[in-house]
């Protein structure tokens, strides 16, 4: 709800007011007075709701429902926990952790006080239209919540003066960096830089950067040797500049030169770039291709792409015979596909003598990649980085998200202008900051500079993902709310002040159950120290750490686990086994998997028939192979045929593959969508065939965007969903499936999804909940499902994420006898 004209001028009076004290713009008080102070107000406010049964959690008091979920929750950590104990080989299912004054870990005190936040906040109010997880759950879950959401407009008024009282110390820990910089000589290419054509002063800015005066040296080491490991600061040029080189000296002449980045955002982005300072059209001689995306043409020799894509490359051409250089950029991200892809690519590089082989990485532990590929030299190049002051906080912050955006407010209040970048866990956090951080700023009267917003992370529209970029105008300040994708894949220029809360999201996968789950986890050393040099590009700079300096250098870990020791392998191994490696005990992994998660994975792929007994690639498993999806998708894809509904299952497919995109829910309008959003699932057809409705509605509207208005979809991603479902049609033809639709009857459709998600199925119990049915867990239907009110006896999901429980995404509706009809290999009747 808005603020009425009195509020918002008495907001801005208060603010005002306070400037015009003199005493500067902020009031010194300290935490613990503010903490007593917001106390007392509590306890007011809760004498008002004396109806309220009081109930105490950790000190911190919380109503009934409130209460049970954390209870809820302490249970399921308890039970993970024990389980990580029982068996040593999972302690890959690590939990976020909070720290307590003592600096020692207390969980059940993380979740009080993230549902005190929830409350303080009045999270129904604070939503933002696109949000959806975190949002839906807590939409769900508590009437308590929307018992304080009611009485958000008091609160928010008060919220005004908290920006100017709740602030956070930091402590000024140390200076980070600094040495190779000669001031004049970097002022003095700054100013040269200035005021030319916009491709001459590209050019020029090419020249600024450190990789340049090294160029000449590093083409000679590429000439001299086959394989390089290339060590230099990030932003430094590695990644636009050197497959220029390599093109003004010839290489391309004979064949592309393929640079391999982890994150789609950052490949699309780069070539961007890289097709400006060359002056060529995006597509031309310099493109990209990402998964579902192939934006190149006869014409590119400077290929752009996701590490994944070259490994689907391998598949059609296994010696990358269209290749002069390959390039591994960011290996230190050490993404699945990168390990993968450092053992093939290895390979190749001994009956290709042709091929350059360039590994570059952002980290200065190169020796491991040096060794692993037979003692390559490195070349290591000095980058420019000022000192960056790194500031912890004195008190742990159990709320990042909102220890964040009262530090942005702070020193966009007290600090010299200079852009600010925050590194979020995802696009839900970002868009609540963005949300909370505008309505905040209102506050602030009209004396204080812009702020403009930018957010980045995967999904954003490529429109918008340039804004970024974009130079901040004068006397203005940019803030840009970044996932980890900013950390080393993307480098913004003018950035001064770093917040770092010191968490992102992980894929975590327990290989003795064989599930995965996203989860927010703590960020390593490594990634902290990376985050903070970020504000030393352009000049000197602050990053202000969300936790203390004992947290991090007691509990966190020096680097982050390489993604292939805690993930689900299925994709991995299907993909080796069409490559034609069989022995993958003894493939030449750079840190090998676990390897009962190879296990686990050979167990899946078994299951799913993409694998006979001795381990070989079955037809089926070869014609999932084809399909760029997880292997029980494909599965479902390659079954349809026999249910002749293979028209529906990729529409469904396709519909899975955007994520969580397709419906919205403004603020003012919820009701509306939310009716809007159930008119798909009439009859309780399960959340597949609701977005199976979706899509089919959509077509027969000729693919009409008022039609997507209407019902509170969002177009862009339906448009996403055509486009991936015109490529799955196209590989169908490829793996000689007929396209066969049955649209009178629903339940081949769910036997089909049914033949790949087998695995994924969980039995309601007494207690509302669900437990998985092959590996026990408890689990719930997420709150956004179609069925989270039905609660049928039996459900198939499509993933499992952990927010404030484990919930099951995507969920439809099963009959027990399909298990044993489908999978009898795998699920044997009992009673
Ligand atoms: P590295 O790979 O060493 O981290 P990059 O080659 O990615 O460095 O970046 C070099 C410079 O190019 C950066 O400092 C940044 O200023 C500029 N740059 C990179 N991508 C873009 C982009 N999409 N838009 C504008 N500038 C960019
Ligand atoms: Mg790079």
């Amino acid at each position: 709800s808005k603020l009425t004209r009195r509020e918002e001028e008495e907001a801005i009076r208060r603010s005002n007011a306070l400037e015009q004290d003199g005493i500067g713009s902020l009031r010194k008080v300290s935490r613990q007075e503010y903490l007593k102070k917001r106390e007392q107000k509590k306890l007011e406010e809760l004498r008002d709701d004396i109806e309220d049964e009081q109930y105490l959690f950790d000190g911190v008091k919380l109503t009934e429902a409130e209460y049970r979920e954390l209870r809820y929750k302490k249970e399921i950590y308890e039970i993970v926990k024990k389980r990580s104990e029982e068996d040593d080989n999972t302690n890959e299912y690590r939990m976020p952790e909070a720290y307590d004054e003592e600096g020692g870990v207390n969980q059940e005190k993380r979740f009080a006080v993230a549902m005190q936040r929830y409350r303080d906040q009045g999270a129904a109010d604070k939503m933002n239209p696109f949000a959806e997880q975190e949002a839906w759950e807590e939409h769900q879950i508590g009437k308590a919540t929307m018992k304080y959401g009611s009485k958000n407009k008091k609160q928010i008024s008060d919220d005004y003066q908290f920006v100017f009282e709740d602030q956070i110390d930091f402590i000024k820990a140390s200076v980070m960096g600094g040495e190779n910089i000669d001031n004049e000589e970097a002022t003095e290419l700054l100013e040269k830089s200035m005021a030319k054509s916009a491709l001459e002063k590209l050019q020029e800015d090419r020249k600024s950067l450190p990789i340049y005066p090294y160029r000449d040296q590093l083409l000679q080491a590429i000439e001299d040797h086959q394989i390089l490991v290339i060590v230099g600061e990030t932003g430094s040029g590695k990644t636009t500049q050197i497959p220029q080189y390599l093109h003004e000296v010839g290489y391309t002449k004979r064949g592309k030169i393929g640079c391999t980045q982890p994150r789609r955002v950052a490949a699309m982005s780069v070539a961007a770039r890289v097709s400006q300072e060359m002056g060529v059209k995006l597509g031309h001689e310099v493109g990209y291709s990402i998964r579902f995306e192939d934006c190149t043409s006869e014409k590119t020799v400077l290929k752009y792409m996701t590490d994944g894509m070259l490994l689907r490359e391998f598949l059609g051409e296994p010696d990358l015979e269209s290749y002069s250089v390959v390039m591994v950029d960011e290996a230190h991200e050490r993404t699945l596909s990168t390990d993968i892809l450092f053992g093939l690519v290895k390979d190749i590089a001994r009956f290709r003598p042709d091929l350059k082989l360039l590994i570059s990485s952002a980290t200065l532990d190169a020796e491991k990649f040096s060794d692993y590929f037979d003692s390559a030299p490195i070349f290591k190049f000095p980058g420019r980085r000022y000192p960056v002051e790194i500031h912890y906080t004195k008190a742990p912050e159990a709320d990042y998200l909102d220890a964040a955006i009262v530090t942005v407010l702070q020193i966009h209040v007290t600090q010299e202008l200079g852009d600010i970048l925050v590194f979020f866990t995802g696009q839900e956090e970002i868009e609540t900051a963005e949300e909370i951080i505008k309505h905040r700023i209102r506050g602030l009267g009209t004396k204080i500079a812009e702020l403009i917003i930018c957010p980045i992370y995967a999904n954003l529209p490529t429109e918008l993902q340039a804004k970024i970029f974009e130079a901040t105008p004068e006397g203005a300040r940019k803030v840009v709310l970044a996932t980890n994708i900013a950390e080393t894949s993307l480098t913004i220029d003018g950035i001064k002040y770093v917040i770092d809360p010191g968490f992102c999201k992980m894929k975590s996968y327990n290989p003795r159950t064989g599930m995965e789950s996203l989860l927010i986890a703590p960020v390593s050393k490594a990634s902290a120290n990376q985050r903070a040099g970020r504000a030393g590009r352009t000049g000197p700079g602050k990053c202000f750490r969300l936790y203390t300096a004992y947290n991090y250098y007691n509990d966190m870990e020096d680097n982050t686990i390489p993604e292939i020791q805690r993930t689900n392998l299925a994709n991995v191994v299907l993909s080796l086994k069409s490559l034609g490696i069989h022995d993958l005990i003894n493939f030449d992994f750079m840190d090998p998997p676990p390897s009962e998660a190879l296990l686990k994975a050979l167990e899946l792929l078994f299951a799913l028939s993409a694998l006979n007994k001795l381990g070989e690639l079955t037809k089926v498993g070869r014609r999932m192979a084809e399909f760029p999806l997880d292997p029980m998708l494909s599965k479902a894809i390659v079954a349809s045929d026999n249910y002749k509904c293979s028209d529906e299952m990729i529409s469904i497919a396709a519909m899975l593959s955007i994520g969580n995109s397709i419906f919205y829910r403004p603020k003012d309008k919820q009701v509306h969508a939310d009716n809007a959003r159930m008119n798909f699932h009439t009859g309780n057809v399960g959340d597949h065939i609701a977005l199976l409705k979706v899509y089919d509605s959509w077509k027969e509207t000729n693919y009409s965007t008022q039609w997507c208005y209407e019902n509170y979809i969002q177009v862009r991603s339906m448009k996403r969903a055509r486009d991936i479902r015109d490529q799955l049609e196209g590989l169908l033809e490829r793996v000689e499936i007929e396209l066969t639709s049955n649209a009178s009857d629903l339940e081949p459709i769910k036997k089909a999804i049914t033949s790949g998600f087998f695995p994924n199925s969980a039995r309601l119990q007494k207690n509302g909940s669900y437990r998985t049915v092959k590996h026990p867990q408890t689990v719930h239907i997420h709150p956004s499902s179609g069925l989270a009110q039905i609660l049928p006896r039996w459900v198939i999901y499509h993933e499992l994420v952990l927010t404030t429980k484990e919930y099951m995404r995507q969920v439809t509706e099963l009959k027990p006898e399909w298990l044993v009809e489908i999978a009898p290999h795998y699920y044997q009747l009992k009673d």
